[in-house]
């Protein structure tokens, strides 16, 4: 079928599974909050991808996060089936928490990527919670993978450390030029271009709050998420969904949130739930 034109996007996400293995109090994704959370099967997740890329001609940089994606059964089989959508990848990245070293299997399905288009970001919470970051580290080092390190760990932490978001559950913000305020000085919507990420239901939020307050029954604008197995809506009418989202002025979910702004207090990273 001949779409009207190209559609590119800056960033996007795969929440592959919400399954972790560390339970983070300010987790963007609000992973350990899905305590009934299980893992989409391998034909799912490769059906939400095979739709994401029919939609999308184009992202700069696609993210597979969670939860934790090495936890994920068919990581590897995913990572094979995107092989052949990298003409529509500008950087594949896998997110992960440091706390597993990839299989030789997955391994060997990372080398036959090209190193300026994968890269496996590690996040480093330090040596109680990432307990296998230099393993990791070792690992890709000696198999030629292309990877960073991301402190979280000290007073040098990324970005200052982590947000909160707040629990969500009642409005922070009243009037619409309140939430356009809190919109206009978020990070997602302005630095990050969204994150975009595509659940393990086939819905994709352009950020882990709205999600969240959509999960929580606190929203349902449709007009402000995807759902990637609508087939009432074409190629091109999800398009301009997400293009009208990404020139919008706000979320509904803003009013609940706090935002990631510059002057947000800054938390211990990955801080774990008792
Ligand atoms: S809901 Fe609004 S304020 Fe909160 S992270 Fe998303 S865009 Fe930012």
């Amino acid at each position: 079928m001949k779409h009207s034109n190209a559609f590119t996007m800056e960033h996007a996400t795969i929440l592959i599974s919400l399954v972790c293995n560390l339970r983070c109090k300010l987790c963007s994704a609000f992973s350990p909050y899905h305590t009934d959370a299980k893992h989409p099967s391998e034909e799912h997740s490769k059906e939400s991808l095979k739709r994401f890329f029919q939609i999308v001609s184009h992202v700069d940089k696609f993210t597979i996060c969670g939860g934790e994606p090495l936890l994920y059964p068919y990581l590897t089989e995913i990572l094979e089936f995107l092989h052949a959508y990298m003409p529509q990848i500008g950087l594949l990245e896998i997110l992960t928490n440091g706390t597993i070293i990839p299989s030789p299997k997955l391994l060997d399905c990372m080398g036959r990527y090209e190193k300026d288009c994968f890269r496996v970001l590690v996040d480093d919470y330090g040596h109680d919670k990432s307990r296998r970051v230099n393993e990791i580290k070792e690992v890709l080092q000696k198999t030629g993978i292309s990877h960073s390190i991301r402190n979280y760990k000290d007073e040098n932490a990324h970005c200052g450390g982590w947000v909160d978001f707040g629990d969500l559950t009642e409005k922070k913000h009243d009037t619409q030029a309140q939430i356009e305020e809190k919109y206009s000085k978020c990070a997602y919507p302005n630095r990050l271009g969204f994150s975009f990420a595509i659940g393990p239901d086939g819905y994709m939020f352009p950020c882990g709050p709205a999600r969240r307050c959509w999960e929580l029954g606190l929203v349902d604008n449709y007009s402000e998420y995807i759902n990637l197995y609508d087939d009432a809506l074409s190629v091109d009418d999800q398009r301009k969904k997400m293009q009208k989202v990404l020139q919008g002025n706000s979320l509904e979910a803003c009013a609940y949130c706090n935002g990631m702004c510059e002057d947000s207090p800054r938390f211990l990273p990955a801080e774990q739930l008792d």
